[in-house]
């Protein structure tokens, strides 16, 4: 596709049109991509196409739409924000919807975290918790904690700080490696979600002994709680996170929860952190924070770390103001969506989600499978080599689903909204891929 011409007549420019889509598409070869499934309107689970066929999502739009698309409360809640002021600067202004926004996460998050620095991505949210994270010790006096720990197939974001503690082998952004800060990686937790407290002993042990070696230069370690989505839908033990957090103390290093994708609900329980026994000292949400209607994190700290920035001095304090934090839209549809979240008992549905998933997919196999996991809402089929699921895609589209596998995983994490029909819709077609006639 050629771009329109521009109105700009100058010769620098005339040299610069391109035979390739003006828009350019995440985690994609632009040379050959080809994006041929138009939305021209999304209702509940549904995405309808330009061509009239509709397709469940069984993804949640990369993995955020938890009430689904559409949602006339949600609407509501946003458009009532809207009419007053969509956005006002959280610089020397205050507004309702950002206040009670902030009041209602310290509520429903572990007890001991109380106070929400807002941004506008994941990512960034994940920043703001390692800068938060390193200035709580500089703020001490101590410039020697600069560096954070982080595990083997971890994915916490695409920006600079969150590259560096992404899997520096495996993970997408390997090429970087060298380049992002050095920090330490420990191996990705074993023995699945039920690893008894002696199972996890062996990881346990690691982390104890990088922490005995270099505990003088590590801030903070990192983590996605009991699920590493993007790195492969690792599952493992709240024992490995009791047992961390005890090993944090003891070492004076701060324990960062990215619940980015494991919070509000997606492992089963509100935040991944309540399988636990174990408040972090800074969690960061995202993604299902505003019910996927528009982009927003919150990090939350404890007082402990909050704390840290209080002086007289001006120097100490939080030198971080994303132009958009504290959104007063996305506060209030994040507002109605957790109203919504507890007045629908949406982990009843969660539950009702992974009870279905554990059915029907924990007893599949395949020759091209080498296991399949399920946790809370999410269900992942990890196949031998990416090739096993090449064309999947369009063979799910053809039936009514949209999903998105990566690298050796085809996976759903549907809206909780699904009703059991549509989501055995989805783990069906996930499933006919395996039995589907082949040339
Ligand atoms: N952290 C985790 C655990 C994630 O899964 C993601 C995104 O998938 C991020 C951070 C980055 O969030 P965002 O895409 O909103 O920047």
């Amino acid at each position: 596709m050629s771009t329109p011409s521009s109105t700009n007549d100058s010769k620098a420019c005339e040299s610069q049109t391109s035979d390739y889509s003006s828009l350019w598409y995440p985690y994609a070869q632009m040379k050959n991509l080809e994006v041929n499934l138009e939305v021209v309107e999304a209702q509940g689970v549904n995405l309808t196409m330009s061509d009239g066929k509709q397709l469940v999502d069984a993804i949640s739009s990369w993995w955020c739409v938890s009430h689904g698309y559409n949602h006339p409360e949600l609407n509501q809640a946003m458009m009532e924000q809207v009419n007053k002021f969509s956005h006002i600067m959280l610089g020397g202004l205050k507004n309702k919807a950002t206040e009670q926004f902030a009041d209602k996460l310290v509520e429903i998050t572990p007890k001991g975290l109380n106070h929400v620095f807002f941004s506008d991505s994941g990512s960034v949210g994940v920043e703001v918790a390692i800068k938060m994270a390193l200035q709580y010790f500089f703020n001490q006096g101590n410039q020697k904690k600069t560096r954070i720990v982080a595990l083997q197939r971890a994915y916490h974001g695409d920006t600079t700080a969150c590259m560096s503690v992404c899997d520096p082998a495996e993970g997408m952004h390997k090429m970087f490696h060298g380049i992002t800060p050095e920090q330490f990686f420990l191996p990705a937790p074993s023995g699945g979600f039920n690893a008894s407290e002696e199972a996890v002993a062996e990881d346990i042990a690691l982390a104890r002994e990088l922490f005995e070696q270099h505990s003088d230069t590590i801030a903070a370690i990192i983590l996605e709680p009991l699920m590493q989505g993007a790195g492969g839908f690792n599952f493992y033990s709240p024992e490995y996170l009791n047992q961390l957090k005890a090993l944090c103390e003891a070492h004076d290093v701060l324990l960062i929860f990215d619940e980015v994708a494991t919070g509000f609900g997606r492992t089963g329980k509100l935040f991944a952190a309540n399988h636990t026994q174990v408040c972090p000292d800074i969690m960061v949400l995202a993604k299902g924070l505003t019910a996927g209607y528009i982009g927003h994190a919150a990090t939350i700290a404890t007082t402990q770390v909050f704390e840290a920035f209080l002086s007289d001095s001006a120097a100490k304090a939080f030198m971080h103001g994303p132009t958009f934090m504290g959104n007063p839209t996305a506060c209030a549809v994040g507002l109605k969506a957790i109203e919504i979240f507890e007045r629908d008992n949406f982990l009843d549905k969660i539950e009702e989600i992974e009870n279905i998933l554990k059915e029907e997919l924990l007893d599949f196999s395949h020759e091209e499978i080498v296991e399949t996991r399920v946790l809370g809402a999410t269900g992942a089929i990890e196949v031998k080599e990416a090739k096993h699921h090449h064309g999947i895609q369009e063979f799910a589209a053809e039936r009514g689903v949209w999903l998105r596998p990566f690298e050796r995983y085809i996976y759903t994490m549907p809206p909780y909204i699904i009703s059991p029909d549509e989501l055995r819709k989805i783990t069906q077609v996930m499933k006919d891929w395996f039995a589907r006639e082949r040339d």
